[in-house]
């Protein structure tokens, strides 16, 4: 599989074309933003361990069933992925009260919500990913109403699945981002699960083991990426 043109650099990845039209390939970089880019930093190694997170994650959707980009890892910071369109809706799933929620509505974090929530907001940094609803998304024709049934259901699926999956590890999964995208007639789970867009808590500690503790200053992020990475790959 060859590396082709380049197609597109997001916060933390590049997108390349390959010898596959219906094949790209995915290079996870060590760059860690928050805030809309303003915070920027660069974390030694985060890319390989966000390469590997993920493709755990995928592997283990597929596996359940849940039909992903994952082809398969091609190096230490590339994956292979299906190619897609992406839907510019991102889609958050919480089991548990934090970040803009708990400001929002007032809800101090660590709250159990008494029902898992789903959020939308329009994939737009300019806008800084505003929240938006159904009426927005078919009123700005970002997706199809069946789109939309398809997406939840497989969000609610992923949470499923990876909230007992974590849980057996000693993780808790508060909240997590998704995207999904097009890929001929199907809808595929797009992007990454990766500690950059989920939440993970130490089940017994409650210690933030995610991109919060970039967002906040607080230090020993690549640690925290290890320690998840050492947990699902067999400790603990
Ligand atoms: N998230 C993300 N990318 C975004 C916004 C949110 O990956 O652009 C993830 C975030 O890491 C968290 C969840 O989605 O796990 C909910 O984030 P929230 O809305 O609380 O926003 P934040 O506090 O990150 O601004």
């Amino acid at each position: 599989m060859k590396k082709g043109e380049f197609l597109y650099e997001g916060k933390a990845k590049k997108i390349y074309r390959t010898d596959d039209p219906e094949l790209y390939l995915v290079e996870f970089k060590d760059d860690a933003t928050a805030f809309d880019g303003v915070k920027k930093d660069s974390l030694a190694d985060k890319g390989i361990l966000n390469n590997r997170l993920s493709a755990i994650f995928f592997e283990l959707l597929e596996e359940k069933g849940v039909e992903t980009h994952y082809e398969k890892t091609v190096s230490e910071r590339e994956m292979l992925v299906k190619s897609l369109e992406i839907i510019p809706v991102e889609v958050i799933v919480r089991n548990i009260a934090a970040g803009s929620l708990s400001k929002r509505l007032g809800i101090p974090e660590g709250t159990v919500m008494k029902k898992t929530v789903l959020e939308f907001s329009l994939k737009d940094d300019e806008l800084h990913d505003p929240m938006i609803n159904h009426y927005h998304i078919y009123a700005m024709d970002l997706a199809e109403p069946e789109e939309m049934a398809e997406i939840e259901k497989v969000a609610l699926r992923v949470n499923e699945l990876l909230v007992p999956y974590l849980r057996d590890k000693g993780i808790t999964l508060v909240d997590f981002k998704l995207e999904f995208g097009r890929h001929g007639d199907k809808i595929l789970l797009g992007d990454e699960i990766s500690p950059d867009t989920c939440r993970f808590w130490d089940s017994s500690s409650q210690e933030k083991l995610d991109k919060d503790r970039f967002r906040r200053d607080m230090g020993g992020v690549v640690e925290a990426y290890r320690e998840v990475l050492r947990r699902l790959e067999g400790g603990e």
